[in-house]
């Protein structure tokens, strides 16, 4: 079967309630009667209320940014779980690069938080990708592999549709915000490199159904060319997803 691709958003700290409505005010129309994708919103935590109301009746999902691992507990300043499926969200990011490189998260953080989101039922959203010295050292497929098996230990012990419902992120670090798109054929190598690693743990049909996104400087004028490989189940989506109209220009690559 064909994998649906998933067109996801990730505002990052940005947007007051006020805006995230005004977005939603001028996304929906633009995307109304698109089925082909799914698509998802990711605001920072106090948005999430506002967000989940805005996009009532719509297809559109909305998700987390970060959760943490605990259900609960006197974790200041984190989201719970719990907290976020109370408020409507459904899905969570999960490793992104922004909170590898600034929070210190592990490969053991993102496996923890993993097996929570699972136990709890969003559907997380695993972000990997090598920086730049890696590449250029030629430790590319390396990284990704340890990403791979570090992120989800454990998980191969799960049920197959807990498994099914993982969502992997190619996100390589040099080219988050940078401007600096992987080409598809980048893409498409890493994601292979990726697919592998996955099969190797859950086998063949899971590999085979699991949804690996691109990440990195997606814009309306490269999203063609990235989202038309067979390869690349959708994107994540950071500074072009701020604004609805180029957005939009992506769901609809
Ligand atoms: C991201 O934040 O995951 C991202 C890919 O950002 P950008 O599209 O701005 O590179």
């Amino acid at each position: 079967m064909p994998r649906r691709k998933l067109i996801a958003a990730n505002w990052k700290m940005y947007k007051t309630p006020a805006e995230a409505r005004t977005f939603v005010d001028a996304f929906l129309p633009l995307v109304a009667g698109h089925t082909r994708d799914e698509i998802a919103l990711f605001p920072s935590p106090v948005l999430l209320p506002a967000v989940v109301e805005a996009l009532r009746g719509s297809q559109i999902a909305v998700g987390a940014q970060n959760i943490h691992f605990a259900e609960e507990g006197a974790y200041t300043g984190e989201t719970s779980v719990w907290q976020v499926r109370a408020v409507g969200g459904t899905h969570t990011l999960i490793g992104h690069s922004e909170r590898r490189q600034y929070f210190a998260e592990t490969d053991e953080i993102v496996n923890k938080k993993l097996h929570t989101a699972l136990k709890h039922g969003l559907v997380p959203v695993v972000c990997i990708g090598e920086v730049l010295g890696e590449r250029e050292a030629g430790k590319t497929e390396s990284v990704l592999r340890r990403q791979v098996t570090g992120g989800f230990a454990g998980v191969t012990g799960l049920a197959a549709e807990v498994v099914a419902s993982i969502v992997i992120a190619y996100e390589p670090v040099w080219a988050i915000g940078t401007g600096r798109t992987a080409t598809p054929q980048i893409a498409v190598d890493a994601h292979k490199i990726v697919r592998a690693e996955v099969a190797k743990l859950f086998g063949d049909a899971v590999a085979a159904g699991m949804r690996i996104l691109y990440g990195g400087s997606v814009k309306p004028d490269n999203a063609t060319a990235l989202m038309s490989q067979d390869e690349i189940d959708g994107a994540l989506v950071g500074g072009a997803s701020l604004k609805p109209d180029s957005f939009a220009a992506i769901v609809k690559y």
